[in-house]
């Protein structure tokens, strides 16, 4: 059935199968795809973008109109009154440090609501020692509200919200957990318990893997500010850099100081040609989460049968693109990433193997075979090798893309007596 690779007739019988699995879910992804994918046009036409948008500054980069309406493009798409896109967010991370930095002052009081967050803002925040110039060492306290059975736990975080808790931080993606994503319903959930309590407390979320997964954005369910990463979801897999922060406008604009100067705010920054990329990777960005959330779906079914676990299940209700599965031990991991890395466009000739990452207390393997280094809405995995032997799977620009490495994935976890579930 496909010239192009060897994939076991076995693979291939149980591929047709996790496709008419997934058949249902498919329909309900092309209709946020295409609900997304108008709301965006929409915005384009309403600004009227034109080819003089695209045009490059240099310098200052003084009434750039195209980074401006960008920015309103941007605040429309989002349910925000305001954003800041800009290339010269160099990661996610960055992204949130800029927000969190933008809006709190020492004293006051950030209230994580979804357990510990993500490992790269631990040291933007503090948790993990002093002397980095963290959120901590400037004098912001920090605390944060457990998950409750892998949810929020709304009671809790209404007891632990008072008139002092300046910032309530979300964290909608699962991250490199087990836990589900949090769905904009669950998002609304928390910000009417917040308000609730003390309706001054601003309520901010990490957005990063959430974008276009669902019909609405958070802003738009009563979310103060969120802030996201231009080489995951929003930017479509086209922009090669950024980030973005979207929301109430007095907290935006708190940002661009931060991220420029105060005072200099929005009003300066060269965009070099980055432009046009940033237009387009958000006018793909809907059909490219569609086209990940499909990947991660399929992946899910496929492995499903094989008799993996799974987290999502392929039906469950998704806030995030990221996909997770049980691979039971570490020579099945280390197949599965080599499989994916062997069909990907960029550097399939390389062999992924376990190592010793910065940061991390156990080895790790890792495919990723991107246009854009490091970007997480190509197709990756990757996979601690450690207890329960999990793999994290996001992304894919191109679901046929995607189906071909996971079959790949699988095709070299047979070869090698390790898949499970065929005769
Ligand atoms: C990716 C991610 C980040 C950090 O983004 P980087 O681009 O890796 O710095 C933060 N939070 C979540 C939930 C993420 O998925």
């Amino acid at each position: 059935m496909i010239p192009f690779f060897n994939i076991d007739e076995r693979i291939e019988a149980a591929s047709d199968k996790a496709l008419e699995t997934c058949s249902e879910q498919f329909k309900i992804i092309d209709k946020i795809t295409e609900f997304n994918q108008l709301k965006v046009q929409k915005a384009f036409i309403k600004y009227g973008i034109s080819e003089s948008h695209f045009v490059s500054s240099t310098g200052y980069g003084y009434g750039d109109r195209g980074r401006e309406t960008l920015d309103k493009v941007w605040a429309d798409v989002f349910g925000a009154e305001d954003a800041l896109v800009r290339h010269n967010f160099m990661c996610g991370t960055h992204t949130l440090t800029v927000a969190l930095f933008g809006v709190l002052r020492p004293g006051d009081n950030m209230l994580c609501v979804t357990g510990t967050p993500y490992d790269t803002i631990h040291g933007v925040i503090g948790i993990n020692g002093e002397g980095m110039g963290s959120l901590k060492d400037f004098g912001v306290n920090y605390s944060e509200v457990p998950l409750k059975d892998e949810k929020p736990d709304i009671n809790s975080i209404k007891n632990a919200v008072n008139e002092k808790t300046t910032m309530v931080y979300i964290q909608r993606s699962r991250g490199y957990e087990l836990r589900p994503s949090l769905t904009v319903e669950d998002i609304a959930e928390i910000v009417n318990a917040v308000k609730e309590k003390n309706s001054d407390a601003i309520v901010m979320v990490d957005n990063c893997y959430g974008e276009f997964t669902q019909t609405k954005e958070p802003c738009e369910v009563g979310a103060d500010l969120i802030a996201g990463s231009l080489i995951k979801n929003a930017g479509g897999g086209i922009a090669r850099t950024g980030g973005y922060i979207a929301g109430r406008h007095d907290l935006v604009e708190k940002c661009a100081y931060r991220l420029s100067t105060p005072g200099l705010g929005k009003e300066v920054g060269a965009t070099l040609g980055m432009n046009r990329e940033l237009y387009m990777g958000l006018f793909y960005a809907p059909h490219t989460v569609g086209e990940a959330l499909k990947s991660a779906v399929y992946i899910s079914a496929l492995f499903e049968s094989f008799g993996y676990d799974t987290t999502p299940k392929y039906n469950a209700v998704r806030g995030d693109i990221v996909q997770s599965l049980g691979l039971e031990n570490e020579e099945s991991l280390v197949a599965f990433c080599q499989g994916i890395q062997s069909g990907s466009p960029i550097d399939s000739y390389l062999t992924p193997e376990p190592w010793d990452m910065p940061g991390y207390d156990s080895k790790v393997v890792m495919a990723a075979g991107a246009f854009t280094l490091g970007s997480s809405i190509e197709l990756s995995a990757d996979a601690p090798i450690r207890e329960p032997f999990y793999a994290w799977i996001q992304g894919g620009l191109n679901f046929h893309s995607s189906k071909i490495c996971a079959l790949l994935a699988a095709q070299q976890m047979l070869e090698k007596g390790l898949l499970k579930g065929i005769e």
